[in-house]
C-alpha cells in the first residue's frame, strides 16, 4: 500500500485474447509494464476498486503510454463517479495528450464490462470510502465435438455436422434422431479471475468470488493485527485464506503488503493464510501467472 523500492503498488494485468485488462493502477504502474516488455499496450479497460492514492495515481501515466500506440477503439475506465473528475482535471490540468476516446463507466454491483464469452463483474467491498472488487467470468464453452463418433452414427459430413456441433439435434434420412451430445463431451467451465481489496473481512465475499481460478486478495496485516486490520477496514492474510478456501477458489495471491513488513517478513503474512489455505502464492512484482482453459 506503499511504494518501496522493490516493491511497487498493487495492480493486476490480465491478458485474455489480446485484450488487456487492468484492476487499479499506483504509482509506477507504467514502470512494471515498461519491465515486462508488453508489445501491445493497447489496455482494453481499468477497472479502479477505489478513490485512494495508492489505487490511481498511476493512471495518468498509463493513459499517456496508452497514447504512444495508434488506436481507434476507445479505452473503457471503470470505477467511483470520482474518478471521471480525476481523469478528466488531470488531462486538463497536466495538458495531456491522448489520442483515443477515454469512456467512462461508474461502477455498480454487477456486469461492469462485457466481451465476446466473458463478463466483468463488479462486488462491493466494506472500506473507509466506497470501494469495489472485481471478477472476470468466462461464459461456459461447448463441449468436444467427436468426429469419429458422427461418423460411427453414420451422420453425413456438412450441415448436419455444423447442426450438432451448435447444440442441435437432427434427424436422418433413415427416421434417425440424433442429439448433440451423442456427438459432443460435456461443455466446460469457464475460468475466473478476480480481484479484492481494499476491504474488512466479512463473510459473503467467499460468495462474490466463488470457484475463482486465480483470487488476488489483500493480506495487509498478520493474524495477530487483527483487530488493527478491521479498524482501518483492511484485512489479514489468514482472513483471505478463509474467503480463498470458503469461495472454494484453486490459488490464493496475495497483495497489497503493509509497509511493516520487510521482504523477508512477508513469510509471515504467507504463514497465517496457509494455515487455512496451502495454495498461496506471496505476490511479487510481475509475477506471472497462466490460467489454462479447462477440459
Ligand atoms: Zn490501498
Ligand atoms: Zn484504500
Amino acid at each position: 500500500m506503499m511504494p518501496l523500492p522493490g516493491r511497487f503498488l498493487t495492480s493486476v494485468l490480465v491478458r485474455r485474447d489480446g485484450d488487456l485488462f487492468l484492476f487499479d493502477s499506483g504509482e509506477g504502474t507504467q514502470v512494471s509494464m515498461k519491465m515486462l516488455n508488453l508489445k501491445w499496450k493497447k489496455i482494453s479497460a481499468v477497472f479502479i476498486s477505489h478513490m485512494h492514492a495508492d489505487h490511481v495515481t498511476g493512471l495518468p501515466g498509463i493513459l499517456m503510454l496508452s497514447s504512444q500506440v495508434d488506436r481507434t477503439e476507445p479505452l473503457y475506465i471503470v470505477g467511483p463517479q470520482k474518478l471521471r473528475d480525476y481523469v478528466e482535471s488531470s488531462r486538463r490540468i497536466l495538458d495531456m495528450y491522448i489520442n483515443y476516446e477515454i469512456r467512462f463507466i461508474p461502477v455498480e454491483t454487477g456486469v461492469v464490462f462485457s466481451g465476446d464469452g466473458f463478463t466483468i463483474q463488479a462486488f462491493p467491498l466494506i472500506h473507509t470510502k466506497p470501494c469495489y472488487g472485481y471478477a472476470l467470468v468466462e461464459e461456459r464453452r461447448k463441449g468436444e465435438f467427436f468426429p469419429e463418433k458422427a461418423e460411427a452414427l453414420g451422420i453425413p459430413r456438412g450441415k448436419l455436422w455444423g447442426m450438432l456441433q451448435n447444440g442441435g439435434t437432427v434427424e436422418l434420412e433413415d427416421g434417425r434422431i440424433i442429439d448433440s451430445s451423442m456427438v459432443m463431451g460435456e461443455a466446460r467451465d469457464g475460468r475466473k479471475i478476480s480481484y479484492v481489496t481494499d476491504t474488512a473481512y466479512f463473510e459473503s465475499i467467499a460468495d462474490y468470488v466463488h470457484d475463482s481460478d486465480i483470487l488476488f486478495c489483500e493480506g495487509m496485516f498478520e493474524k495477530a493485527l487483527a483487530a488493527t486490520a478491521r479498524e482501518k477496514r483492511h484485512m489479514t492474510s489468514y482472513e483471505a485464506g478463509l474467503v480463498a478456501r470458503d469461495s472454494c477458489s484453486r490459488i490464493l495471491c496475495l497483495q497489497h503488503y503493509s509497509p511493516r513488513y520487510s521482504d523477508k517478513e512477508l513469510k509471515i503474512l504467507e504463514r497465517d493464510a496457509k494455515e487455512v489455505f496451502p495454495d498461496t502464492v506471496l505476490t511479487k512484482d510481475r509475477m506471472t501467472f497462466a490460467v489454462p482453459l479447462k477440459d
